[in-house]
C-alpha cells in the first residue's frame, strides 16, 4: 500500500512528467511540461509571508502577485480575500467550474522565551524526525491552513494538469470566526461545487457539520473545538452529491481502500459559512495529517501531504 502511495507521491509532487490524460482529445498525448515547484515548495514559499488572523495583507498580496504574474483573472476584496480564476485545461474549458477553497490566516503562538515576531518574520518549515515539517522556532507552523493554499497555488500554477475551470477562494480571518468567507460575495464565483482544502486528517472526506445525519455519516474523529458554535450556520449533509460520489469513487483507485464520509462539527468551518451563501453547492474537505494544531507544536505529516496533493490532481482530472 504505501509504496503504491510513495509512487503516486514522486509522481504528483516531486516527478517532472505530466500524467494526465489525453487533454486535446486527438489521441495524442502532449509534451511533458514541467510542473513549476512542488506543492511542498509552494507551501514554504507562502511561509515567508506574514499571515496572523486580522494581519494577512503581506500574504494576501502576495497571492495576488502570484495570479497576476501567472496571468490568471485575479481579484481582491475589501477584507482582503482572494480569487483566482484559472480556465480549464484544453477541451474541459467549458466544464462547469470547481472551486477549490483554503484560509490564508493562522492562529500565531510561540513558546515562552521563543524570539519571533509573526508581523514580520517569517515560518521557516523544517522536516523532523524524517516526515513531520515544524516551524523552525518553537511556533506555530501556519499548515493550518498553509497546507490548502499551497496545493491549490500548485493547481493555478502547474502547466501540464488536466481540470475543468478553477476558481481559487483564498479567505482571511477563518479563525477567529469565519470573519473572511462571511464578507466574501459569492457573486463573483460560477461554480456550484466547492472543495474545501482545511481538514487535518488524510483519507476523511468531510461532507457535513454532522447535525443532520446522513446514511453513511460518522463522527469518530476528535478535533479540538477551534470556536464557539455559535458563530457557525449549519452545514447540512446533502443525500444527492455527485461531488462526493466522484471523490469517493476516486478514492477507491487512489488509495486502493474506501475513504471515511465524515460529517464534523468545528472542522472545515468555513463550508458551513458557504453553504449559508449557496443552499444549492455541493461541498466536501479534505486535508493532509495535522496534529497540535494551534500550539507550537503543529506538525504537518509531510507524506500524506504528498499523498493529498496527488489525490486533488487525479480528482481534478477525474471530474
Ligand atoms: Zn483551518
Amino acid at each position: 500500500m504505501y509504496n503504491r502511495y510513495a509512487l503516486y507521491a514522486a509522481l504528483f509532487t516531486f516527478g517532472s512528467l505530466c500524467v494526465c490524460d489525453d487533454p486535446t482529445g486527438n489521441g495524442e498525448r502532449p509534451a511533458p511540461i514541467p510542473n513549476p515547484k512542488t506543492a511542498y515548495e509552494y507551501f514554504v514559499e507562502l511561509s515567508k509571508y506574514p499571515r496572523c488572523s486580522g494581519s494577512e495583507k503581506p500574504a494576501s498580496d502576495f497571492l495576488v502577485e502570484f495570479g497576476r504574474a501567472r496571468g490568471l483573472d485575479t481579484r481582491r476584496d475589501e477584507a482582503l480575500n482572494v480569487l483566482i480564476k484559472k480556465p480549464g485545461a484544453i477541451g474541459r474549458e467549458n466544464e462547469p467550474p470547481i472551486i477549490l477553497q483554503a484560509h490564508i490566516d493562522m492562529v500565531c503562538k510561540k513558546d515562552d522565551g521563543v524570539e519571533h515576531d509573526f508581523e514580520r518574520d517569517p515560518i521557516v518549515p523544517v522536516i523532523a524526525d524524517g516526515d513531520w515539517v515544524t516551524a523552525k522556532k518553537r511556533t506555530t507552523l501556519g499548515a493550518d491552513d498553509g497546507g490548502g493554499v499551497s496545493m491549490i497555488m500548485a493547481v493555478l500554477a502547474a502547466g501540464g494538469l488536466s481540470h475543468p475551470p478553477i476558481e481559487a477562494v483564498f479567505t482571511t480571518e477563518e479563525e477567529p470566526g469565519l470573519l473572511g468567507a462571511g464578507r466574501f460575495d459569492v457573486s463573483w464565483l460560477s461554480g456550484k461545487r466547492l472543495l474545501n482544502l482545511d481538514m487535518v486528517q488524510e483519507g476523511a472526506i468531510v461532507v457535513g457539520d454532522g447535525h443532520v445525519d446522513g446514511p453513511d455519516i460518522v463522527v469518530p474523529i476528535a478535533i479540538p473545538a477551534l470556536m464557539k458554535a455559535a458563530v457557525i450556520p449549519e452545514w447540512p449533509y446533502k443525500p444527492d452529491s455527485p461531488l462526493r460520489d466522484k471523490m469517493v469513487e476516486v478514492y477507491r483507485e487512489y488509495y486502493g481502500e474506501d475513504p471515511l464520509i465524515a460529517g464534523l462539527q468545528h472542522a472545515a468551518v468555513e463550508c458551513s459559512m458557504f453553504a449559508s451563501k449557496m443552499p444549492d453547492a455541493d461541498m466536501a474537505s479534505i486535508g493532509p495529517d495535522i496534529i497540535d494544531l494551534h500550539t507550537p507544536n503543529e506538525r504537518m505529516r509531510l507524506s500524506s501531504y504528498n499523498r493529498v496533493y496527488g489525490y486533488l490532481v487525479r480528482l481534478l482530472e477525474s471530474l
